[in-house]
């Protein structure tokens, strides 16, 4: 099934045998039948039949052989660190990491006896530089958040492959239809299925994509970890997943439209758009996406972003992403308020920094609100 499209509707639905019904039915059962099977039927242990058929969704989106889905974004990749990680290994990062993983990384790897390093950029060619003899992971996310800076995929997993590295992506960002880094040779695939995955801001799920044996190796650390994800929304999520592509083609539109308005817009100082062709990474985006996504980040000149929010009446202040609605937040006032001006400052987050999630709504009423809530 390489259609997208038909893959989003069509790949892993459980076929009703009883009557024919043309949607995956729902198992809620904890407890389940045992006499005569290998292994035991539950649900931390990710084998109920809904789980598995919706992780076979998204191994087929990310056109990867195996997928598992979470009870998080964060289950899936606190799960993939700790079932390849371990006492004496080594792990790199990219810079600007998803606030949630850094916060992870940086205060827990130590205490299992992880060593780790936080590149300054997102270049292989700095990732190669930090591998060391226990080096054992190198993690990137692309595009990033909020400054969309983009990562050459296919550059990091040769880089990787040639030193025997395994590496993992978080595609949350571009989604299974913008972007199938497990193709270009990344092993692991994370999604926080909260945002694109779920897209109507109604859900809270993760998944990870891989080859048989790693995810194997995935699942059993899960078992213990625990983050398996409930029946009721493993349903949700495989409803929305049906229109996903139809929602990745509406987001991607809509976004190089703003993106470009608010581009040549005198309010408006800087935007942050992989779509855009002055973005420094364009050439590598249009290498290794289909389409640029519905993220974009952009700073405001002579207003207070504040009041600049609140004067919106469509888009939403709001945190998280990815849903049909438009929503904007500050990345200094919410993922970034805990680093010190400095801080803020190498990271390249001011306080005129807005990230706006774009909806699938009519372009034009985007537009029209930003501009009215500038005058
Ligand atoms: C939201 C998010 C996560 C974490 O996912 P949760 O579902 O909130 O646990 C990880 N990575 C990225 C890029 C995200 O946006």
């Amino acid at each position: 099934m390489n259609s997208p499209k038909t893959a989003c509707v069509h790949a892993g639905t459980l076929f009703d045998e009883k009557t024919g019904g043309v949607n995956s039915p729902i198992y809620t059962s904890t407890s389940f039948a045992y006499l005569g099977l290998d292994e035991a039927v539950y649900p931390r242990y990710f084998n109920i039949p809904n789980t598995e058929a919706l992780g076979k969704k998204i191994a087929a989106l990310e056109q990867a052989d195996s997928g598992m889905v979470f009870s998080s974004g964060m289950a899936a990749i606190t799960s993939v660190l700790f079932a390849f990680l371990r006492q004496g290994d080594h792990a790199i990062f990219q810079t600007g990491l998803y606030g949630g993983t850094f916060h992870f990384v940086t205060t827990r790897l130590e205490r299992f006896g992880i060593e780790y390093d936080i590149s300054v950029n997102n270049e292989p060619a700095t990732f190669a530089g930090l591998i060391k003899e226990n080096t054992r992971l190198i993690y990137i996310e692309t595009p990033s958040n909020p400054l969309l800076k983009v990562t050459d995929i296919k550059a990091t997993a040769d880089l990787a492959r040639s030193n025997n590295l395994l590496t993992v992506i978080d595609n949350t960002f571009a989604s299974p239809i913008n972007q199938h880094p497990y193709p270009l040779g990344i092993d692991i695939v994370i999604h926080s299925a909260t945002k694109y995955l779920g897209g109507h801001a109604d859900i809270c799920a993760g998944a990870a994509v891989s080859g048989k044996e790693n995810m194997l190796k995935i699942r059993d650390m899960a078992r213990g970890l625990g983050g398996s994800l409930n029946a009721q929304t493993v349903y949700l999520l495989e409803r929305s997943i049906k229109t996903l592509a139809l929602r990745m083609e509406q987001h991607n539109r809509n976004a190089q439209f703003l993106a470009e308005k608010l581009f040549v817009h005198p309010a408006i100082e800087k935007v942050y758009y992989p779509g855009l062709t002055h973005h420094p990474e364009h050439e590598i985006a249009r290498r290794q996406m289909s389409g640029f996504g519905g993220m974009l980040s952009f700073e405001i000149r002579d207003l207070d972003p504040v009041q600049f929010q609140r004067n919106l009446k469509l888009i939403r202040p709001s945190v998280s992403l990815g849903g049909v609605d438009s929503i904007i937040c500050s990345p200094a006032l919410t993922s970034h308020r805990h680093l010190s001006p400095q801080e803020k400052k190498n990271e390249g987050i001011s306080d005129n920094l807005l990230r706006l999630s774009v909806g699938i709504e009519d372009a034009d009423d985007l537009l029209h609100d930003i501009e009215q809530a500038i005058s």
